[in-house]
């Protein structure tokens, strides 16, 4: 009788016995296409044998040292890393072991700024509706995923929430881009202005909303208008690039496409790309200052931070994925699996969009298309479409579930950044499959 307590639990699970390159290859020798990077995990494909090298090296030599006493090699290269690749205004890195983490510590950087600079009333968060930030409290709390909400309530009860920019369901067809860009960003100016500009500590977003809407960008200008609001007001800007950043959207973050840096941005998944847990905070000089000048220590901490083993898979992961071959790929194939979709599936009376950026993509699914109206959520399609597309040789990662009222059906496809022309065209061609077998 198997003894884990499955997140699922009564589903018999394949056991996963090996990996290569884009393929997981279970006990039974069934192989199947990573067309999802488990969730946008995957990042430069499975057994690279240059990842596998560094932490071979690395594990050679010291597995741990607590970040109390020692610092490593290995996780100041991997800092020093991604300041370089950041956008500019983004100094210091904060290692923590996951996404979860990484936003719980956002936070609570945040806060630790505004009390270090004497300012503790700003305690109020702004996030957006149907986002995902984590599952601990803090970032639980933060997202705005009713459906994963409910049974934790009440949570943290300052944090807030707004509309996300969802084009496909919330622009008005005869809105411009730009008035809905403008009419969001007002949205939020409104909740800061009625919480108290002085109150307010953060707002907190995802420049491209993976699993929660799979993959919705957000229409140009939209964070641009974020961004000075955020400044007019003195609240801090959190992107989330837990799943969409480290190359996944095309470039390195995700944000570079929305034009604005933020103050403090998180990555965790395709960052490890698998091979390590792990997760990273960069924040700007100002939150370092107000930490170096005032208590000089940051207050939170993890027994495993700047694991060294996991910042040696990171750093190689993170020089493999900044070749400029590697970025090339993620966006020749993106554009190739957006347009294999919309060939496959454009006209499917099922498909209400097809979306995203890079090799981040999402299919939204509709019981019909003029109307927009979702399915029926006891269908469970999106789980029907797990099990069909697996029995296909093809992981995806579908998502549904009452959000905020909303039904949605969606399907994220997120492979590694190493895939090939036919492997995205086998991907197409199971996951269109899976759909149609799903629905009908
Ligand atoms: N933020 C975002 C945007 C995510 O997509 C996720 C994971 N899906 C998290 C945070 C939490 O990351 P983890 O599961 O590694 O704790």
């Amino acid at each position: 009788m198997a003894r884990i307590l499955h997140r699922s639990i009564g589903q018999p699970l394949p056991h996963a016995a090996s990996a290569q390159g884009v393929y997981i290859t279970d006990t039974e020798g069934r192989r199947y296409l990573d067309g999802s990077g488990g969730a946008a995990v995957t990042s430069v494909g499975h057994g690279h044998p240059e990842v596998l090298a560094a932490m071979r090296a690395q594990i050679d030599n010291l597995c741990y040292a607590h970040t109390g006493f020692f610092t490593t090699d290995a996780a100041e290269e991997l800092a020093e890393q991604l300041v370089k690749l950041a956008p500019d205004g983004l100094d210091y890195v904060y290692l923590v072991s996951g996404g979860s983490e990484a936003v719980e510590a956002a936070l609570k950087m945040a806060r630790q700024y505004f009390v270090e600079t004497g300012r503790p009333e700003r305690r109020h968060i702004i996030a957006r509706r149907q986002s995902y930030h984590g599952n601990t409290l803090g970032a639980l709390a933060t997202g705005g995923n009713a459906m994963r909400r409910q049974q934790f309530q009440p949570l943290l009860p300052q944090t807030h929430h707004v509309s996300p920019c969802y084009a496909y369901r919330d622009k008005g067809s005869d809105e411009s881009p730009e008035a809905y860009a403008a009419r969001l960003a007002d949205e939020l100016e409104a909740k800061i202005l009625e919480l108290g500009p002085e109150s307010v500590m953060a707002f907190v977003a995802e420049p491209v909303v993976g699993a929660t809407l799979g993959a919705v960008a957000s229409e140009a200008d939209y964070f641009k208008r974020v961004r000075k609001i955020c400044d007019q007001h003195g609240v801090l800007l959190i992107l989330d690039e837990v799943m969409c950043g480290m190359g996944r959207t095309g470039t390195m973050f995700a944000c570079e496409q929305d034009g604005i840096t933020p103050d403090i941005l998180t990555v965790a998944k395709g960052l490890g790309g698998g091979y390590q847990p792990i997760g990273a905070v960069l924040l700007s000089s100002a939150i370092f200052d107000s930490f170096a000048n005032g208590s000089g220590l940051f207050q939170h901490g993890h027994t495993y931070l700047g694991h060294p083993v996991a910042a040696a898979a990171a750093n190689k992961v993170v020089e493999i994925i900044a070749r400029p071959e590697t970025l090339a790929n993620v966006n020749a194939m993106g554009a190739r699996l957006q347009s294999g979709l919309e060939a496959a599936l454009g006209a499917s009376p099922y498909v209400g969009d097809i979306r995203g950026r890079g090799l981040f993509r999402g299919i939204e699914l509709v019981a019909d298309r003029e109307q927009k109206t979702p399915f029926d959520p006891a269908r469970k399609i999106h789980a029907k479409i797990k099990r069909q597309a697996m029995a296909r040789g093809l992981i995806s990662y579908p998502m549904g579930g009452t959000i905020d009222g909303v039904y949605g059906d969606h399907v994220l496809l997120a492979p590694p950044y190493t895939i090939q022309a036919d492997e995205i065209d086998f991907l197409i061609e199971r996951i269109t499959q899976a759909i149609d077998a799903a629905i009908a």
